[in-house]
């Protein structure tokens, strides 16, 4: 497991490409479908604004990872990849070799294109592979088949020093079997992290209608266990343990913009609905910009960002939203940092009783995690010892 370094948890600037060439049935991010060419100099200079906007709040910094997530950014031009991030580094001090990433989909993956992002100075892809079954493929609404996938994986390899992709797993009849073959199939072809979500039906989303209408059905919440279990079992033994509920990496390769969101870093967040968290005037504050990209698109333009919401944290609430992050990471939390922020000691009963229940756990004198069960009913366990 990485060393835990929570007492410098990093600043990274996140970027949100909002499109996608078509939305799958499952997926409730903000992500649009445009039938025209979106104009992406536009979108180019759009961020650029918001990035010398988020400057003038955060003041000098260094940047410790960036992470251009979607959408599919892997639709972006690698110009437009490259304007962002020469827009980041005249605002803040990027040293070289930090974190670059980029989420990407096969079906969008062109080695020409793969090589212009990592000449922009993109370090790290992550793939949303999301199965290595071609009829779950068909089922999951995904544009590219196994064969695309597995290519795709060949030439982030080749081109990238690092690279990470998702799975979804609990899908409709898979068995602990099916699973367990596939899994051991992904840890053959990933080079050091995958990111392995159980499938949830979100409101809102087509898949939502569909299974209320029991078009089809994803496992109970025991076999949905079973298949948890199986994915840190296997995970564990092929070298790549948990180090976040769904994140798996050998050792030294976890995703160090993540690590800054679980260990409750600062972040800035610019693009259509990013969210940021950062300290301003010695609070932690919240930035939420507008989801539709158009609009903020013209947002940015007429007033330099595209924020339309945010809040200024009180302790209290800083140290709740440290809990819920930190003890998703195996490393668990520091509980003198707790204890900083919010400015007393976790309740003793508590604690005992959720210890007593085998939830969570201490390690050492300093810190204390989830246990795996805890993992599960992690919300719980959180909203039990926020109180
Ligand atoms: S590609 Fe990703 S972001 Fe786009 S619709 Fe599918 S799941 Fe959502």
């Amino acid at each position: 497991m990485i060393a835990p370094d929570d007492r410098t948890p990093g600043f990274g600037v996140y970027v949100h490409w909002p499109f996608c060439a078509a939305k799958c049935p499952y997926c409730d991010f903000n992500s649009h479908v445009r039938h025209q060419p979106v104009d992406q100099e536009r979108f180019a200079a759009a961020f650029a604004a918001e990035l010398a906007t988020m400057r003038a709040r955060t003041g000098p910094r260094t940047v410790t990872s960036i992470f251009l997530g979607g959408g599919t950014p892997s639709l972006m031009k690698p110009q437009t990849v490259s304007a962002v991030l020469d827009a980041i580094a005249r605002h803040w001090t990027v040293p070289q070799g930090i974190e670059v990433t980029l989420e990407a989909n096969p079906s969008s993956v062109e080695a020409e294109r793969f090589r212009g992002y990592r000449a922009a100075g993109v370090n790290r892809v992550s793939l949303g592979v999301q199965a290595l079954n071609d009829a779950d493929l068909k089922f999951l609404g995904r544009l590219h088949n196994v064969g695309e996938a597995l290519h795709a994986i060949g030439l982030a390899r080749e081109i990238f020093p690092r690279l990470s992709f998702d799975l979804i797993y609990a899908r409709p009849k898979q068995t602990p079997e099916a699973w367990e073959k596939e899994l051991e199939e992904a840890i053959g072809h990933a080079a050091d992290h995958l990111s392995l979500y159980q499938l949830t039906i979100e409101e809102g989303t087509p898949f939502h209608a569909l299974h209320a209408a029991k078009k089809f059905a994803i496992p109970d919440g025991d076999h949905a266990a079973d298949l948890y279990a199986i994915t840190q079992e296997i995970t564990a033994a092929r070298g790549l343990p948990a180090y976040e509920v769904s994140n798996h990496a050998r050792p030294g390769a976890e995703s160090r913009h993540n690590l800054t969101y679980w260990r409750y870093g600062e972040y800035v967040g610019v693009g259509p609905g990013a969210h940021g968290r950062f300290v301003e005037g010695g609070r932690r504050v919240v930035t939420i910009a507008e989801r539709m990209p158009e609009t903020w698109a013209n947002l940015v333009e007429a007033r330099g960002h595209g924020i339309v919401d945010g809040e200024l944290l009180s302790r209290s609430e800083e140290a709740d939203e440290f809990l819920l992050m930190g003890l998703r990471l195996a490393e668990g939390i520091d509980l003198a940092r707790y204890e900083a922020l919010s400015g007393r000691t976790l309740a003793s009963n508590r604690l005992s009783i959720l210890q007593g229940e085998g939830l969570v756990a201490p390690v050492g004198n300093s810190r204390l995690r989830a246990t795996p069960q805890g993992m599960i009913v992690l919300d719980a366990v959180v909203a039990d010892l926020a109180r």
